[in-house]
């Protein structure tokens, strides 16, 4: 199985979105871009909505079958490994194999010093084409990245292995994540990366190296975006290299992580992109459930009393709903609005602070982040909020089609035709 140059992983926590959400494809490609949709949910996910992975399959067969929808789609069994993959074999055909806990794990110094044996480059220096500087390929910087990443490719290996017995080694696209880590990874750790992949037989076709700035959940990047831009661009072009060069499959591209709401970077992406004629997977998961509660306080009345509840729950549980998520949310909780001032606003005014227009004087990226990472609420709601979602469905899906066009899909491919 191969992925398309272009493709965009989406999040479902309630499984109703998924029309709403191809919608926006659709959109997309009569503009003349076919972007592959792949619906991911990680086993996190999973377990904070009490749901099983045969339900996204069935959502996105459902969405497909529904919009007439002539071009491909995945469903990705995202961030698994050993311990977590079995539920998803039989419904997944997209791995994200995440072995971003293996990162720095020891390994023997036998190991790392034949590691640097087999893959320091002759000369030392590694010329990648459409890089003005050869980059430092030797001895000493091939055993420090095997020091750091060896490990972790190794899991990759096993965890890759283990999904090809169920499915074959091509009846699969396989993605290796290495983004939930705290350092950065350089250019040339990638590319040591992606020659330890190659010689484990993984047959990777996005990989997600841990980018520099912060990647918060549902808001803007924080960092340089021209720096990022340079970065990214080193990047693709070693995944370039590295697929003509290492055997690895020819559509292996750079995947992001934590992607939506990264609007600073949309340009960037996109500029990289139409430069280098590369690929990306770019990978959201929760900017929908947000719209979905932004579309209840539109619609007012039982809608709107949903979001107060679940803001006077949240505030409540503060620490139990941020700890699963410490390192991608950063939350100033001094400045919360209260329960009491959130009590006096109507629809339109808490739509205003939740969604994301940085531009609008009444949003409010604390409250964001927050509701962000407080969807168990609503899965404790149970039957309430899927009956909400259900009866204002109209105002509901708008808002989820509105953002995934508009503020993602478009900035993001638009220009790609
Ligand atoms: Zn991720």
């Amino acid at each position: 199985m191969e992925l398309p140059r272009l493709s965009f992983g989406i999040g479902d926590r309630f499984g109703q979105e998924g029309e709403a959400q191809l919608a926006a494809f659709v959109a997309l490609a009569q503009d003349g871009v076919v972007v592959t949709p792949v619906w991911n949910k990680s086993n996190r996910e999973h377990r904070l909505c009490g749901t099983h992975p045969a339900a996204v399959r069935a959502e996105a067969d459902a969405a497909v079958a529904a919009l007439r929808w002539p071009h491909g789609r995945f469903v990705d069994a995202d961030h698994v490994g050993l311990a977590t993959v079995e539920p998803f074999l039989a419904s997944s055909d997209f791995f994200t194999i995440d072995v971003a806990d293996a990162i720095g794990r020891e390994v023997s110094d036998a190991d790392a010093q034949s590691f640097a044996e087999r893959h320091a480059e002759q000369g030392g220096g590694l010329r990648v084409p459409g890089l003005p500087e050869p980059l430092r390929a030797d001895r000493d910087a091939a055993l420090r990245s095997a020091r750091k990443s060896l490990a972790a490719v190794r899991e990759a290996g096993r965890v890759f292995r283990c999904i090809a017995a169920h499915k074959g080694e091509n009846g699969f696209v396989a993605e290796v994540s290495m983004d939930e880590t705290d350092a950065p990874q350089t250019p040339i750790e990638l590319w040591f990366v992606l020659r330890g992949l190659a010689e484990e037989g993984v047959r990777v076709q996005t990989i997600a190296p841990r980018f520099s700035g912060a990647f918060h959940k549902g808001v803007d990047y924080a960092g340089d975006p021209s720096r990022f831009e340079a970065e990214f661009e080193a990047d693709t072009r070693i995944v370039q290299h590295a697929s003509r060069v290492l055997g690895l499959p020819r559509t292996l591209k750079l995947s992001v992580h934590s992607g939506s709401d990264k609007f600073a970077l949309y340009p960037r992406i996109q500029a990289v992109l139409a430069r280098t004629s590369a690929g990306v997977h770019v990978k959201t998961a929760g900017t929908t459930w947000l719209e979905e509660l932004i579309g209840l306080a539109e619609a007012g009345g039982d809608g709107l009393a949903i979001c107060r509840d679940l803001w006077c729950d949240a505030l409540a549980r503060i620490d139990e709903l941020c700890a699963p998520y410490a390192t991608v949310v950063a939350i100033d909780r001094a400045r919360l609005p209260s329960n009491e001032t959130v009590a006096r606003w109507d629809g339109p005014r808490f739509a205003r602070a939740l969604r994301h227009d940085s531009r609008c004087p009444d949003y409010d990226r604390g409250l964001r982040q927050l509701l962000h990472v407080s969807f168990k609420l609503a899965a404790e709601m149970g039957q309430r909020f899927h009956d909400a979602l259900r009866s204002h469905r109209a105002d509901v899906a708008r808002n989820v089609t509105h953002n995934l066009l508009e503020r993602h899909l478009r900035p993001l491919f638009g220009a790609l035709r």
